[in-house]
């Protein structure tokens, strides 16, 4: 289905059946939406391997490079309430500090988070999907909610 766009290739998916996306980048909701079920992306643990995190922050494109500076005695974790170790454990600072100095650790430690970004927020997508409130739950995300903190409102009573 190359040369498709999303919806021109989720209208020829089969009704039944896992249907999987390549790549799916920022636009994993909206495919999700569409209904795509499986995805093939590299993009967690290219950015981690570059100093990225992924972050619940639509004005910084969902992403925080931590080799930029301005991290130096920042003690609060990649993401507040993320339960992956690099942010139950270690500070931006201290992060910071290993992805300049180019440790493999802070690959390491930035693709454990980036892969539970990723897990969370498909895991968290397919329970909104059960409870029915999958639109509120991706309106949440894309607002800057983050995906661990969004499945809690969008299976909620709606308005
Ligand atoms: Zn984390």
């Amino acid at each position: 289905m190359k040369g498709l766009t999303s919806a021109e290739a989720a209208a020829r998916l089969a009704a039944e059946g896992p249907n999987a996306l390549p790549v799916p980048g920022r636009h994993g909701l909206a495919a999700i939406a569409l209904g795509l079920d499986v995805f093939d992306c590299a993009v967690p643990t290219r950015l981690a391997r570059h100093g990225t995190a992924l972050v619940p922050d639509p004005a910084s494109r969902f992403r925080v490079n931590l080799r930029r500076s301005g991290f130096e005695g920042d003690r609060g974790p990649i993401a507040d309430g993320c339960p992956c170790p690099a942010c139950r454990h270690h500070d931006r600072d201290y992060l910071a500090y290993l992805s300049r100095a180019e440790e493999l650790t802070a690959v390491r430690l930035l693709c454990l988070h980036n892969l539970t970004y990723m897990h969370q927020l498909v895991g968290n997508a397919r329970a909104a999907i059960v409870a029915g409130g999958f639109a509120r739950y991706a309106s949440a995300v894309m607002g800057g909610a983050a995906p661990w903190a969004a499945i809690r409102c969008s299976c909620e009573p709606g308005p």
